[in-house]
Formats: C-alpha cells, sequence, structure tokens
C-alpha cells in the first residue's frame, strides 16, 4: 500500500494572502510529497510495508518514522484550513478551551507563544490528553503526540519552510495569519471523535 499525497479540498492560492500559492507549492507539493516519497521508499521490505501511517508514527523509529510522523503532520495540518475565512471553536469545544485556558483569547495567546518559542524546527499543538482535557504542547523536528498518548486537535507547522517565502525570518507574523484560516468545524470535529 503506497502512501499518497492527500487530497485538499482547496486551490493552491486559496489560503492568500496569509499563505501564499508561492509557499503552498513548495510546502504542499515539493516538502510534504518529498515526505511520502521518502516514506514509501523507505519501508520497502520493513515490517512497516504494509503498515498505516498511524501505526508507523506510534511504533517506528529512525527515518521511518521521521517520514511517517512528516507525512501524518502535514496532512493533518493542511486538512485543517479554510479558505473563505475566519470561524471561531463553538459549543463543546468552546467550552473545554475556557476550561483549560480561560477564554479563547488566552488560549491563542498561550498556544501562538508555544509556536513562537519553539526553538529551531517543530510544531506547536492543541491536543486532548488521556483525561479528556486540552492541553497545549511543543513537538521538535517530526514529533508527533500521539506518541505520548494525547489526542492532536490543531497544529502550527514552525518548521522555516512553512513561512520563510511568505514572511522570511517573521515567524510571529506567519503564526498571526495562521489564526486567519482555521476551520474549527474540523476541529470541533476531531475534538468530538
Ligand atoms: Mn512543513
Amino acid at each position: 500500500m503506497a502512501f499518497k499525497l492527500p487530497e485538499l479540498p482547496y486551490k493552491k492560492d486559496a489560503l492568500e494572502p496569509y499563505i501564499s500559492a508561492r509557499t503552498f507549492e513548495f510546502h504542499y507539493g515539493k516538502h510534504h510529497q518529498a515526505y511520502v516519497n521518502n516514506l514509501n521508499n523507505l519501508v520497502i521490505g520493513t515490517p512497516f510495508e504494509n503498515a498505516t501511517l498511524e501505526t508507523i508514527v506510534k511504533e517506528s523509529d529512525g527515518g521511518i518514522y521521521n517520514n511517517g510522523a512528516q507525512v501524518w503532520n502535514h496532512t493533518f495540518y493542511f486538512i485543517q484550513f479554510l479558505p473563505e475565512g475566519c470561524n471561531e471553536p463553538k459549543d463543546e469545544l468552546k467550552k473545554a478551551i475556557e476550561k483549560s485556558f480561560d477564554s479563547y483569547v488566552k488560549f491563542k495567546d498561550e498556544f501562538s507563544k508555544a509556536a513562537a518559542t519553539l526553538f529551531g524546527s517543530g510544531w506547536a499543538w492543541l491536543v486532548k490528553n488521556e483525561a479528556g482535557e486540552l492541553e497545549i504542547v511543543q513537538t521538535t523536528n517530526a514529533g508527533n503526540p500521539l506518541r505520548d498518548g494525547k489526542k492532536p486537535l490543531l497544529t502550527c507547522d514552525v518548521w522555516e519552510h512553512a513561512y520563510y517565502l511568505d514572511k522570511q525570518n517573521a515567524r510571529p507574523k506567519y503564526i498571526e495569519d495562521f489564526w486567519k484560516i482555521i476551520d474549527w468545524k474540523v476541529i470541533s470535529k476531531r475534538f468530538e471523535e
């Protein structure tokens, strides 16, 4: 079973002006595709040849883990965007955010800080822990919270390839724009599953 680049419900320029078509072309078309290609080559002849991506993320190591987790993380990242404009968390997810962080505004500040202060390459995440509570976590490189028994709900890719063409070194500007294209309906669905 070969892994594939996911199909996305929007066009390459749909996230402009927040994420340009050029960044999207490189990030999705080159980086994400390269992780898919590497993974397909690396699993040949290993116990992971017919494994699901989630099993690879939870159980593999080395190059298979790095490329497999990057495929999972990028698919999760690109599918959470809504080109038509922003919305905000509602209903049960809104209540859970307010329970853990006081308010949506405070949650956004805390998440943005986690994304901005992550040293080097990695990901900032909103996760649901085993007790069902929300937490913000940082992972470095290809790291994925599934490894720690946490359910990812939202993620921000802070590898420089996610923003350098548009924002150069201004990671905080990329994070500010990130909030404008989140589809909270997708995040709610992940929370309720
Ligand atoms: Mn990336």
